[in-house]
């Protein structure tokens, strides 16, 4: 099989190409060459949690890899076949464990036996599924596809001193084509909750976000406040949560040293009225997260409120390993993304 060549500064140029591609090396078979590394970030080449990555897929698939080290802008990878057990990882940083876990999952629902992956890392960070996305939102999306699993926190990690710990436990996936991706209506009969998570903090920045959050214009129900005393250091998110009938989806924002509560809320908020405004039933975050899965399947379809550059990157990326296309129709507020095979 030829090896798959990907610059890594397209469309988005982030980390999430290089993730993506070595999900579909390990999913494939197919080696891959990588160049550009992270090329639109302001530290490009591979950082410690993208080497946990490129570890943790090594592992799992026995596969060999030359240039996995810090700072490196080019990586060759060869997978073997995958082979399912029971991994732990440590990423030795805040990096998000959500991270290695979404570039490892694919291969491990493909393999023939049950699995556990427990990872040290962060599990409340910016710029990744926090661990209730996980769990509450993204596990339950897949598993209309037929995908399996289940996640527990053990432990919260924050940025930036991370040390938390998740575990996984991955069914093997069984094709049945009847269960597709098809999550195109917004849902209904929801509730709305927010949860507020602090740790090492004082007791007022839980106390105004309720206030703030009781104060938006969307009927929160109530607030659940998580004060957290595990963690190795501080930490504040807050989450607003719409539960429905259908699926419960969860946003977002993070809290820190500099950032006034009223920031954070208005941001969480902003996600959230985009979000409804739009009747789409897929936010930008598991929209992105949802397409290798319609790839597997070479089928499926969602509405979601926003192309977002990783979307649309991740989709340029799969079509280079995988024999499927994507198909994007605007409708009034939305976009409705479909996958098949050519
Ligand atoms: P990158 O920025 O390339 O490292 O990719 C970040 C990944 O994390 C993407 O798959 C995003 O969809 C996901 N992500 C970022 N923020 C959130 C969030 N608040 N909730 C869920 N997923 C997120």
């Amino acid at each position: 099989m030829e090896t798959v060549f990907i610059d890594g500064s397209m469309g988005e140029g982030g980390g999430q190409i290089l993730r993506t591609s070595l999900t579909l090396s390990c999913i494939t078979g197919r080696s891959l060459h990588i160049e550009n590394i992270r090329a639109a970030r302001r530290n490009p080449g591979l950082a410690k949690q993208h080497l946990s990555c490129v570890r943790a897929a090594s592992k799992i698939c026995t596969g060999h890899s030359q240039g996995a080290t810090k700072g490196s802008k080019v990586l060759d990878f060869e997978p073997g076949p995958a082979r399912s057990g029971d991994y732990h990882f440590d990423i030795g940083s805040a990096g998000s464990a959500s991270l290695v876990i979404q570039t490892i999952l694919p291969a491990l629902f493909l393999a023939d036996k049950p699995s556990t992956v427990t990872v040290t890392g962060g599990t409340h960070n910016p710029m990744a599924p926090p661990f209730d996305f996980l769990n509450e939102t993204f596990l339950a999306a897949i598993a209309t596809a037929g995908f399996h699993g289940n996640c527990k926190l053990i432990k919260h990690g924050f940025f930036p001193a991370g040390g938390g710990k998740i575990s996984f436990n991955i069914q093997p996936w069984r094709n049945q084509p009847d269960k597709i991706i098809d999550l195109c209506q917004p849902n209904s009969d929801f509730q709305i909750h927010a949860r507020v998570y602090t740790a090492k903090l004082p007791p007022r920045v839980a106390q105004r976000q309720r206030t703030l959050l009781l104060q938006s214009k969307l009927n929160i129900r109530n607030v659940e406040h998580v004060e957290v005393e595990d963690s190795n250091g501080p930490g504040n998110c807050v989450m607003i949560r719409l539960c429905g009938s259908e699926r419960t989806t969860v946003f977002t924002a993070f809290g820190m040293r500099g950032k006034p509560s009223e920031e954070v809320i208005r941001e969480l908020v902003g996600l959230v009225e985009d979000f409804l405004t739009s009747n789409a039933a897929v936010d930008r975050f598991l929209a992105d997260q949802l397409l290798i899965y319609m790839a597997i399947t070479e089928a499926g379809s969602f509405t979601t409120n926003e192309l977002s550059s990783h979307l649309q990157t991740n989709m340029e990326v799969i079509k280079k390993f995988l024999p499927v296309n994507f198909s994007m129709e605007h409708q009034k507020h939305a976009y409705r993304i479909s996958c098949q095979r050519f």
